[in-house]
């Protein structure tokens, strides 16, 4: 019999990973994804998901959510330039363009589907696209499949950016420059005005990922450029509806023309079906209560502060995070893993990460403190970080 289907081409890749201590099992969740969950069987304080405003089990999404399902059934049928855009996705556009302060938005199925799709839809050959070298994968994935030439620039980095737009701005038709808003791995953020003086200075456009930053940063969450007071000042501001927000989804805020192109242009609108009714149910119940008070993203933000001085006071490195996002530093990778390890053990799930995600010798866990957090749960952990940071000789 022929094995041809035991894909042994893949066999050897997979022996690969193992060889070099990579290979791993998904994690398996029992039931919601909150500040304590069912890990694996094991009851364990949760400090490694993107629920930052603790939304995605929450009863007001919850119930908006079934509502939805009731009336509009689990699916919407088609893509939305045939028969699947439905009353409610209007209405969640308008919305979240009420919310972020901007002419218009447009949703799509996902934050990496949306940088995928918008990309590629408003450049073209001819054109540059400038992209922070720590950008995430799905800029760099929309950025192959446009036709637009690319190059980065050093992370953060305003000399270098310049340079890179003197080299080039006269070669090209339009020059977009990218950032991811809030940078997912230190939890630094982006240096906004400047990037934007600097694309003013050589009439580009700008492009920012906000899908940490989005029910973060700036008012109630509005994101990095509401924190900047840039509004008006940044063409593309993305945002994601999975991380804070609770669901699944991400949408650009742009001008109308913008909206309209990608109503045409945008590939993942016309050729994969729009998101759920429970999805967009919840969507806009999360987007009003943002925009009812500024308690959930306090109490985040307060939540942050609280965790992070407690972990530099007992002598932890937390890099230099300006958001919620709070690394600590191992350095050495294998020992970067087996304090994720060892937290685990005790009760605390901190996903560990390492080369190449990042940089050689910069081996951390990434703590991800949410509004759902407890102090007391919080306390506990911050327990089992001294205890396990003694017993290996971090602190
Ligand atoms: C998580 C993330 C995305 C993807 O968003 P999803 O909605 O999860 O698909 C895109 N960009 C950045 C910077 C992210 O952190």
């Amino acid at each position: 019999m022929s094995n041809v289907h035991e894909l042994n081409f893949l066999k050897d890749e997979i022996q690969g990973l193992k060889d070099q201590g990579v290979y791993r099992k998904l994690p398996v969740l029992e039931g919601a994804n909150e500040a304590e969950i069912i890990l694996n069987g094991k009851k364990v304080i949760n400090l490694s998901s993107n629920n930052y405003l603790g939304f995605a089990n929450h009863p007001r999404l919850k119930k908006a959510a079934i509502e939805a399902v009731e009336k509009y059934g689990v699916g919407s049928g088609a893509v939305r330039t045939i028969v699947g855009n439905m009353d409610i996705h209007e209405k969640m556009e308008e919305i979240l363009a009420e919310f972020k302060r901007e002419e218009a938005v447009m949703v799509f199925q996902s934050g990496f589907n949306c940088n995928a799709g918008t990309i590629q839809a408003i450049t073209k050959k001819g054109d540059l696209i400038i992209s922070d070298e720590l950008n995430h994968a799905s800029i760099i994935d929309g950025t192959r499949l446009s036709k637009a030439d690319r190059t980065i620039f050093k992370h953060s980095n305003m000399e270098d950016l310049e340079r890179v737009l003197k080299e080039n701005r006269d070669k090209y038709r339009n020059v977009l420059i990218i950032t991811d808003g809030v940078f997912s791995m230190d939890g630094d953020i982006a240096k906004l005005p400047e990037i934007v003086e600097l694309a003013e200075k050589y009439d580009a456009l700008t492009y920012v990922d906000d899908a940490h930053g989005s029910g973060v940063l700036g008012e109630s969450g509005r994101g990095t450029v509401d924190h900047f007071g840039l509004h008006g000042r940044v063409d593309f501001s993305i945002g994601t509806l999975s991380k804070a927000i609770g669901a699944i989804g991400g949408y650009v805020a742009c001008s109308k023309v913008g909206q309209e192109w990608l109503n045409h242009r945008g590939r993942p609108i016309l050729f994969s079906t729009s998101l759920p009714p429970a999805a967009v149910g919840a969507i806009i119940e999360a987007v009003k209560m943002l925009m009812e008070t500024t308690e959930f993203t306090d109490r985040l933000w307060d939540n942050a502060k609280y965790f992070k001085e407690k972990l530099g006071k007992l002598g932890f490195n937390t890099g230099h995070s300006e958001t919620p996002i709070t690394p600590v530093i191992i350095g050495d990778e294998a020992k970067a893993m087996e304090f994720s390890k060892k937290l685990l053990e005790k009760g605390v799930f901190v996903s560990a990460i390492v080369f190449p995600t990042v940089p050689k010798g910069t081996g951390r866990v990434r703590c991800m403190v949410t509004a759902g957090h407890t102090k007391e749960q919080l306390d506990r952990a911050v327990a089992t970080f001294e205890e396990v940071g003694k017993e290996m000789n971090i602190l």
